[in-house]
């Protein structure tokens, strides 16, 4: 990938995946990436520091929605590829305001497909035939599990909150681009990430950073909830492997074969602040069970056996020592955090009620 001159376009790419997926490509693969970005709430320049001052680097404020802009960019910097990440990513957020889901995930990825292909069907041959669009997209699109089964490439969509539903129609809306332009579409769905950088409203950075101020540790809930745990550098490899070798029309699932319990993976937290910020207090005691989120899906797991044997690639990070590195993480880097949440997000409660 690192020889050709042309970039890699990467949306979103000053987000939690994004940034891991930019620090990837520039500083370990030598590849050149234009990253576009609105950078919303959740979308912060520190977050690629380390990628930033390299040549291969190139950064654009830019929203996904706006056509305009968006020939532009492309125009201007014939992009080899499109890698899209840009999204509303917070379920809590979209029970609250599915406004911003709808036009962000919905209409910005309809414009950017609509601009990939006017610029695609212009490239020539060479080019048009190495061109991808990958569409990254989360297994919320697939529903809840029961107790039993996983989702693979063939579950039927069965999105339940705004966000899964608003990522639900930007899978269907990239497969359609494939089916009836032709437009050289991959998309990946993948299950709950983890790691640096992600911003902290989430569950796992959210309760680090409670636990180490000593603060109530909220579970949602029973807490009895299953989700799947796949490291964030573990989804970007997946991403690029999607990129190199995948078939175009395909879908991948990566997953971390990581289920746990919502409030297992709390209490493991906890644990871990406790040995690595040692307080009179377990952090254990601070555990509270608060109000469910609204529709609160039970269980998602994901197969990711048909993706490991076409694309040879597998999870490596293993849940427990990727928990300790992110917590130890959030530990030492309190400057990204207070810089990222400033004036942005307290730490309260979200996804509740419908605001008015
Ligand atoms: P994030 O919220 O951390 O980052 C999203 C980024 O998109 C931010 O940098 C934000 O500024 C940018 N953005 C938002 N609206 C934009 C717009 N209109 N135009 C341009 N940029 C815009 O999200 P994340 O957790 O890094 O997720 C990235 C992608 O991966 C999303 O598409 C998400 O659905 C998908 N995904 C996430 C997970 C997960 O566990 N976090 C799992 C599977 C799939």
């Amino acid at each position: 990938m690192g020889e050709h001159a042309a970039p890699i376009l990467v949306t979103g790419g000053a987000g939690f995946i994004g940034s891991a997926l930019v620090r990837h490509l520039v500083l370990e693969r030598g590849c050149a990436v234009l990253n576009v970005d609105a950078l919303t709430y959740a979308g912060h320049e520190q977050s690629v520091a380390d990628a930033s001052s390299s040549p291969l680097y190139r950064f654009e404020r830019g929203d996904i929605a706006d056509a305009k802009h968006m020939a532009a960019l492309f125009q201007a910097y014939r992009p080899q590829s499109v890698i899209h990440l840009a999204a509303e990513s917070h379920v809590d957020r979209s029970i609250d305001g599915p406004a911003d889901f709808i036009r962000t995930n919905v209409v910005g990825s309809f414009t950017l497909l609509e601009e990939a292909t006017r610029y695609w069907l212009a490239l020539d041959r060479e080019a048009r035939s190495r061109f991808r669009f990958l569409h990254v997209s989360t297994d919320e699109v697939f529903g809840a599990l029961g107790a039993e089964g996983r989702f693979t490439e063939d579950s039927p969509y069965r999105p339940n909150s705004p966000y899964a539903a608003s990522k639900a129609a930007s899978d269907h809306l990239a497969r359609a681009w494939w089916h009836t332009y032709a437009l050289p579409v991959i998309v990946t769905n993948c299950s709950n990430n983890y790691g640096p950088y992600q911003y902290p409203e989430k569950l796992i950075p959210l309760v680090a950073r409670k636990a180490i101020a000593g603060l109530e540790l909220p579970v949602y809930g029973s807490g009895l909830q299953v989700r799947d745990w796949l490291h964030v550098t573990d989804h970007v490899r997946g991403i690029v492997a999607a990129l190199e070798r995948g078939t175009v029309g395909g879908t991948y699932l990566f997953g971390g074969d990581s289920e746990r319990t919502n409030l297992s993976v709390v209490q493991q937290i906890a644990d871990l602040v406790d040995e690595l910020s040692p307080s009179d207090t377990s952090r254990r005691s601070l555990i509270r069970h608060v109000a469910d989120r609204p529709g609160h899906d039970y269980r998602y797991a994901i197969d990711a056996s048909a993706t490991r044997e076409s694309l040879g690639w597998r999870a490596e990070v293993a849940f427990d020592a990727g928990l300790r590195d992110t917590v130890r993480w959030y530990l030492d880097n309190d400057a990204w955090c207070d810089e990222v949440l400033a004036g942005r997000y307290d730490g309260s409660r979200l996804g509740r009620v419908m605001s008015a």
